[in-house]
C-alpha cells in the first residue's frame, strides 16, 4: 500500500489498528509526499493527507527530530495569517547506494531523500567482460569512493541494484539474465559482501526500476498507469498499475520481450520464435542496416548514430521497420493495460528521433480505439539514468515506508 493512501486519522482504530500504527502510517504518508513532491507548507501538507494541522506539526516535528525533515520560513500568504512554514526532506537524513548493472555500462550513485543525487559514476564496459564476481568487484572500485566522500552525518539506509534481467526481489537472486550471459546469479548477497553492508541491499529488473523512476521523477507526475520499455540488447518492460508496479508470483512479471510478434520471425535466445525484441530489439535493427553479422555493441550504435544522422536511406529504413515492430508490440501492450503514458528508454530514447513515426504509426494500428485514446507515447525524460535513479526509489522505500525503523521490515515491492 503505497504511503500516500494509508489511513489517517482515527479511521483505522475501527479495524483494530493501534494508535502506534496510525502514528507511523502518518509519518510515512507525510514523508512519502515530501520525498515526492519537493517541499510543502504545513497546510498543504494537512489539506493533501486530510490530517488536522496540530497533527501535521506533531509529525514534522517528529520526522524532524529523526532527521528525516527541516522546516525552513515560510512564504508571505497571499490572505490573513502567519505564513505557514515550509517543509523540506533532507537528503543527508537517508542516503542510498544506486546500482545499474547494463549490458554496455556499470553505473553508481548516491541519492539521498526528495531524489537528491549526491555523486554518479558510469562506466562503458566492454560485452565480454561480464562475469558477475568481475561486475560487483567493478561496482565496487565506482562505489565505494562515492560512499567514502559522504560526510558523517549522511545517513546510509539502503543498497538498491538494477539489473538487466530476470530478478528475484525477495533474496536479489537474478535467475536469468541472458544478454550478461548470467543464470540463477545471487547477486544482492554479492553486492552485500563487497559493501560490508548493514543495510538491505534490494535487487529488481532494469526495466520494472525505470519504471518506477518515471513515476516518481519523470515528465508526467501524477499518472499512475504507465509502461516504461527499457531497450537495451533485450527489450523489457516495467508496467506499473494503479501506481503499483506489476511483478508477478515471484517478481518475473513484464518479460515483454518475450511475447510473440512475428510467428514466421527470427529465432530468439529463448528458444522461441519471433518474439518482440528478436523483431524490435538491437539486433534487429544492426540487421536491417546491414551491420548485423559485423558489429555490436556500443560502437555499432555510435556508428548507426552516426549515419542516421546523416540521412543515410538504409539506416532511416532500419530505424523505420524497427519501429513498426516496436510500435506494433506497444499497440498490444496499449490493448492489455491502458496505460496513460508509455515511455521509451535505452536504445529507443536514444533513437526516438528516428523511430517516433513508425512506432505510433504501428501502435495505432494494433491498438483498439478507446485505450489508443488516452494514451501518450513519449521518450523517456531520464534518459540514461533511469533505471539507475529507480534503483535509488527502492533502496529509499523502506525508510519512507516506516521512518522510525520501529515496524518490521515492508514488503519490497515498489
Ligand atoms: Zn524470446
Amino acid at each position: 500500500m503505497p504511503a500516500s493512501r494509508l489511513p489517517v486519522d482515527g479511521a483505522a482504530r475501527r479495524v483494530g489498528v493501534t494508535a502506534d500504527e496510525v502514528r507511523r502510517h502518518n509519518l510515512a504518508t507525510v514523508l512519502h509526499r515530501l520525498h515526492r513532491a519537493g517541499p510543502l507548507s504545513r497546510s498543504r501538507l494537512a489539506s493533501l493527507t486530510g490530517l488536522s494541522r496540530s497533527t501535521i506539526a506533531d509529525l514534522v516535528a517528529e520526522l524532524s527530530s529523526l532527521g528525516l525533515v527541516e522546516e525552513g520560513p515560510g512564504l508571505a500568504p497571499s490572505g490573513p495569517g502567519r505564513p505557514s512554514p515550509m517543509v523540506y526532506a533532507r537528503p543527508e537524513g537517508a542516503v542510498v547506494l544506486a546500482i545499474e548493472l547494463a549490458v554496455d555500462s556499470l553505473s553508481v550513485a548516491t541519492v539521498g531523500l526528495g531524489g537528491h543525487v549526491f555523486d554518479r559514476r558510469r562506466v562503458a564496459r566492454p560485452r565480454e567482460q561480464a562475469s558477475p564476481a568481475e561486475a560487483v568487484r567493478d561496482v565496487g572500485d565506482l562505489g565505494h569512493p562515492l560512499l567514502d566522500a559522504l560526510p558523517p552525518d549522511h545517513r546510509l539506509v539502503g543498497i538498491g541494484v538494477g539489473v538487466v534481467g530476470i530478478a528475484r526481489r525477495s533474496d536479489g537472486l537474478v535467475h536469468l539474465a541472458p544478454n550478461l550471459g548470467w543464470r540463477d546469479v545471487p547477486i544482492g548477497k554479492m553486492v552485500t559482501a563487497e559493501f560490508g553492508a548493514e543495510q538491505p541491499v534490494m535487487v529488481a529488473n532494469e526495466a520494472d526500476l525505470g519504471a518506477l523512476a518515471e513515476l516518481r521523477r519523470g515528465a508526467r507526475p501524477g499518472v499512475h498507469h504507465l509502461i516504461y520499455i527499457a531497450g537495451e540488447v533485450g527489450i523489457g518492460a516495467g508496467v506499473i498499475v494503479d501506481g503499483e508496479p506489476l511483478l508477478g508470483a515471484a517478481g518475473y512479471a513484464g518479460e515483454a520481450g518475450h511475447t510473440l510478434v512475428n510467428p514466421t520471425g527470427w529465432p530468439c535466445r529463448c528458444g522461441a520464435t519471433g518474439c518482440w525484441e528478436t523483431e524490435a530489439g538491437e539486433a534487429a535493427l544492426l540487421r536491417h542496416a546491414g551491420l548485423g553479422d559485423t558489429a555490436t555493441g556500443l560502437a555499432a550504435l555510435d556508428a548507426l548514430s552516426e549515419r542516421a544522422a546523416a540521412g543515410d536511406s538504409a539506416v532511416l529504413d532500419a530505424m523505420a521497420e524497427v519501429g513498426r515492430w516496436l510500435g506494433l508490440g506497444i499497440g498490444n501492450l496499449v490493448n492489455l493495460f491502458n496505460p496513460e503514458v508509455v515511455v521509451l528508454g535505452g536504445l529507443y530514447h536514444r533513437f526516438y528521433l528516428y523511430l517516433a513515426s513508425a512506432v505510433l504509426q504501428g501502435a495505432r494500428s494494433q491498438a483498439l480505439a478507446a485505450p489508443w485514446s488516452r494514451v501518450v507515447i513519449m521518450p523517456s525524460v531520464l534518459g540514461a539514468d533511469a533505471t539507475l535513479l529507480g534503483a535509488a526509489e527502492l533502496a529509499l522505500t523502506p525508510t519512507i515506508a516506516d521512518p522510525t525503523g520501529a515496524g518490521r521490515a515492508p514488503a519490497f515491492r515498489t
